[in-house]
């Protein structure tokens, strides 16, 4: 539910006022929903949580109707966390966020408590900030209601949150407190989720060190994290929970693949797939994912692409940008080991599209998020404040929309030309190593350019950038990558290219430049350019191939510009 400002203002917005009198619901009546929100609840549990959506939201339409605000509070809580199960994030947030306001209003703090965990959760998977406050106060709040299914699970959602940060020691402690109490509790279901996370807390951390050179605790800390999953693995089996039980698998497979046992890795996504009950979008694409995953280790690269490609597509279709981000930078991982540099390059760039995709993305839905946010604040703050907070709202959306444009610019785009710019070859770069292949290097620098400036205006040196842009564009592949690297020095990587082959490309780019009607800007301006270009048979660091064309620019620049010097030393 997004309102606009103008329904903030008119006061419409306002929860409490959907229930003006507290209006009881008959018993029986208010019997009947309950029973239908713990089917609800109980199809959730049973690898069914789309079914249980639709229950819940039909439950929900019929206490806003019927003025029952116990039941419409229930059911948007359960709501939230059915809406986390299926990925569908923002929903799931906004929910959450007008439960925690309704269980604020009655005053129930073990189940605010709990609502502020899913809130913090959703926030986790898009990437939002806010999530620790969110978790801590959950922690307080659970703790001071003396309610241990709660306080189980806000001492998880602490961990979770340390995890996305990256601090393993402090997770651990929270995941590991949050399992030994939720033993204590009779909820077998819950005890498997807690008991996934402290697992996947510790397979990723004893991951991370070893891809850090940190292998000593490796296959201890793997068999530990493989044996709580296990756990949990026959807790969801028992119990039907086959969305607990996918995750479990999907873990399992990691573990597997980082003690090297490929088979074992394949035998849990082939039990993955025969596991019954609803598959969300991002069930598909995670599949898709962990199998072209194992399927890489095996060696079986082509089969690797074709599961990988799959699941990218299927993100794409649904727009579900957190798994294509990975999807992406896998394929591009297994055209690698296949040796197909260039297919590899190709993945990286959609790799790095998709990953600009979902930060605009995210910074979207912090701005409908932020929007929601706000509305339930008004619950507070009644309608006389409302118009003030309409314009501060309006002003955060702004301040998003340009945040959005400046993290999309920003990223990997130099404003001026649209090329590429540093960091984005830099990326390039560095990936382009770690394939091994040989590559060609051309650092390209305007000719008297101060001069240009001085002569016709900064304007016209800025039209000029943009020109040889626009011509050393138009004369190079897909395969090759443009930059621009500062002032008026571009960078042009020329993968798989030794240094004869990438001279003739850089003499006609040259010669482009030399021969373009600059009359346009000016009768009398002439710009040219001088390259230097070094090359690798890959095993040699991109500063050092790049200061050997600096170099050479400085050569050409010396011998007269307007011309190219290039390196036989390495390379073709
Ligand atoms: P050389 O042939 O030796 O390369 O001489 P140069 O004049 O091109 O080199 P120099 O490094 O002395 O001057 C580069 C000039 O480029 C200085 C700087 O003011 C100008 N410049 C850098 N960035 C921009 C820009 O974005 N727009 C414009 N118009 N000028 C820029
Ligand atoms: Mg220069
Ligand atoms: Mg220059």
């Amino acid at each position: 539910m997004i309102l606009s400002s103008e329904q903030l203002t008119t006061g419409t917005s306002n929860l409490a006022s959907l229930f003006p009198k507290k209006r009881a619901m008959s018993r029986s009546a208010s019997g009947i929903a309950r029973e239908r929100l713990a089917e609800a609840e109980r199809l959730s549990r049973s690898g069914l949580p789309i079914s249980a959506i639709a229950l819940a939201e039909q439950v929900r339409n019929e206490a806003l109707a019927n003025g029952s605000q116990h039941i419409y509070a229930l059911s948007t809580s359960q709501l939230s966390w059915y809406y986390f199960m299926t990925a569908r994030y923002e929903q799931g947030a906004v929910h959450a966020l007008e439960a925690i306001e309704l269980w604020q209003v009655t005053g129930d703090a073990a189940r605010e408590a709990s609502c502020r965990c899913y809130y913090a959760w959703q926030l986790c998977q898009m990437g939002m900030p806010g999530a620790e406050h969110e978790a801590m106060q959950a922690l307080r709040q659970a703790e001071k209601a003396g309610d241990p299914a709660a306080l189980c699970l806000a001492q998880n959602t602490v961990a979770v949150v340390l995890w996305m940060y990256k601090q393993f020691e402090q997770a651990l402690d929270f995941s590991t407190q949050a399992v030994a109490l939720a033993r204590t509790v009779d909820d077998p279901v819950a005890l498997g989720w807690w008991l996934i996370n402290d697992g996947g807390i510790r397979g990723d951390h004893a991951a991370i060190k070893a891809a850090q050179g940190d292998r000593r605790d490796l296959v201890a800390t793997v068999d530990h994290a493989t044996s709580l999953t296990e756990e949990a693995l026959a807790l969801a089996l028992a119990h039907q929970d086959h969305w607990g039980a996918r995750i479990c698998l999907g873990n399992l497979a990691e573990f597997a693949l980082h003690l090297g046992d490929t088979d074992r890795a394949m035998a849990h996504m082939d039990h993955w797939q025969q596991l019954p009950g609803e598959l969300g979008d991002r069930d598909l694409t995670q599949y898709h994912r962990c199998n072209g995953q194992v399927l890489i280790a095996q060696g079986r690269i082509d089969e690797a692409i074709v599961a990988l490609k799959t699941g990218v597509e299927h993100a794409d279709q649904v727009n579900d940008l957190e798994s294509g981000v990975p999807g992406c930078q896998a394929l591009a991982e297994a055209y690698e080991r296949k040796g197909d540099f260039k297919m590899a390059l190709h993945w990286h760039r959609e790799f790095h599209e998709h990953y600009v995709r979902y930060c605009t993305h995210t910074a979207q839905r912090s701005a409908r998020v932020a929007a929601t946010q706000y509305e339930t604040e008004q619950l507070r703050n009644q309608s006389e404040t409302a118009r003030l907070q309409a314009q501060a709202l309006e002003v955060s959306n702004l301040e998003l929309t340009q945040e959005t444009d400046r993290l999309k610019k920003a990223n990997l785009e130099d404003p001026l030309t649209g090329l590429y710019n540093r960091r984005a070859l830099e990326a390039a770069l560095a990936e382009t190593q770690k394939t091994g292949a040989a590559y060609a290097i051309a650092l390209l620098d305007v000719d008297h350019f101060k001069r240009i400036n001085d002569r016709f205006s900064h304007l016209v040196g800025d039209e000029v950038l943009r020109q040889i842009a626009g011509i050393l564009g138009g004369l190079i592949r897909k395969s090759e990558f443009l930059a621009r690297f500062g002032g008026e020095e571009f960078v042009l990587l020329m993968p798989d290219m030794g240094s004869a082959e990438a001279a003739v490309l850089c003499e006609r780019l040259r010669s482009a430049v030399e021969a373009w009607n600059w009359a346009e800007q000016n009768t009398e301006l002439a710009v040219t350019i001088s390259i230097g270009i070094a090359s690798t048979d890959g095993t040699d660091a991109p500063t050092a191939i790049l200061a050997a064309a600096d170099a050479l620019l400085y050569q050409a620049k010396a011998k007269g510009r307007n011309r190219v010097e290039v390196s036989h030393a390495t390379g073709a």
